[in-house]
């Protein structure tokens, strides 16, 4: 940071370029929810999503990228970067396959996760993920969580989520569930069929909270809570806002209570965020930004 670089102390921030963002909680928590849209997560009954709008930092106005497909998306989510330059631009797209080459592969020659970047800066950093769709699972560099897992629908994968934090209280905790955009795409966004999906996805989250509650670390954990894209009628991938838009919600020790984010925030924030409240600097290579408006004073 240029305006940092008259301190003598702050030479080598200046020489890399990456300011160490001071650790605001010891445990984050990412549940992403794919296929939840803005206006999906404040319908029907939702009291868990409700408590942790009112306790943290939030934005119905979020971003995903283009295009509005899950790949894309869940890949720029935890790769702080852009279809152009991590090159996921389709569900077609394999770690061996693909027509557009990342900028800056990774160690497993894709480009690199924020599992990835905490790894290297604290190798005996805790991290976990369980996802519900299987293909989430190619995103992520192989040997890099303590534990990642494919589970086989929503209840089961956060009991197994819940349970693992019960047990190793992870550092880095990455849930996917994929119940809600099934809902769409089988009844259609916003039907009633896809508001109990969400009210399931509420429910849920209600579990996770109290597992971590349980594991007795609830005060030092921070939870950011998103999703991959919205949909319209049954499908997502297009060019509307519809498709487009997603929530961003963050609460937790450090967070502004009750805070409305004003700055647009993209998908690709998350990465940047988690490793922010970690204290994890992110590589200069990445183009996303920390949510720092959502930082309490
Ligand atoms: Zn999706």
């Amino acid at each position: 940071m240029l305006q940092t670089c008259g301190l003598l102390l702050l030479w080598a921030v200046c020489l890399s370029g990456q300011e160490t963002p001071l650790a605001r909680a010891t445990h984050v928590v990412v549940i992403g929810y794919d296929g939840l849209s803005p206006r999906g997560m404040r319908e029907g009954s939702t009291p868990t999503f409700d408590g942790l709008l009112q306790t943290g930092a939030s934005t119905m106005t979020a971003r995903a990228v283009m295009p509005t497909s899950s790949s894309s998306n869940w890949g720029s989510m935890i790769m702080g970067v852009g279809p152009e330059q991590h090159g996921i631009t389709s569900n077609d797209w394999q770690p061996d396959k693909f027509t557009i080459a990342p900028v800056t592969p990774g160690p497993a020659g894709f480009s690199e996760t924020m599992f990835s970047v905490l790894r290297r800066a604290r190798p005996t950093a805790h991290i976990a993920v369980f996802h519900d769709w299987k293909d989430f699972g190619r995103l992520v560099e192989p040997g890099v969580p303590n534990h990642i897992s494919h589970e086989l629908g929503p209840r089961n994968t956060m009991r197994k989520a819940a349970e693992y934090f019960r047990q190793h209280r992870p550092h880095l905790l990455f849930v996917h569930l994929d119940h809600v955009d099934a809902a769409g795409h089988r009844a259609g966004w916003h039907t009633p069929v896809y508001r109990e999906a969400v009210e399931l996805a509420d429910q849920l989250t209600a579990d996770l909270l109290k597992a971590v509650d349980e594991a007795g670390v609830l005060p030092q954990t921070a939870f950011l809570l998103t999703s991959d894209h919205g949909g319209i009628g049954t499908s997502h991938g297009g060019e509307t806002m519809d498709e487009l838009l997603i929530p961003w919600l963050v609460s937790g020790p450090g967070i502004a209570r009750g805070r409305q984010l004003q700055r647009p925030v993209n998908t690709y924030d998350t990465a940047c965020t988690a490793l922010m409240l970690l204290g994890v600097a992110p590589p200069e290579t990445w183009i996303c930004h920390p949510v720092r408006e959502a930082l309490a004073p």
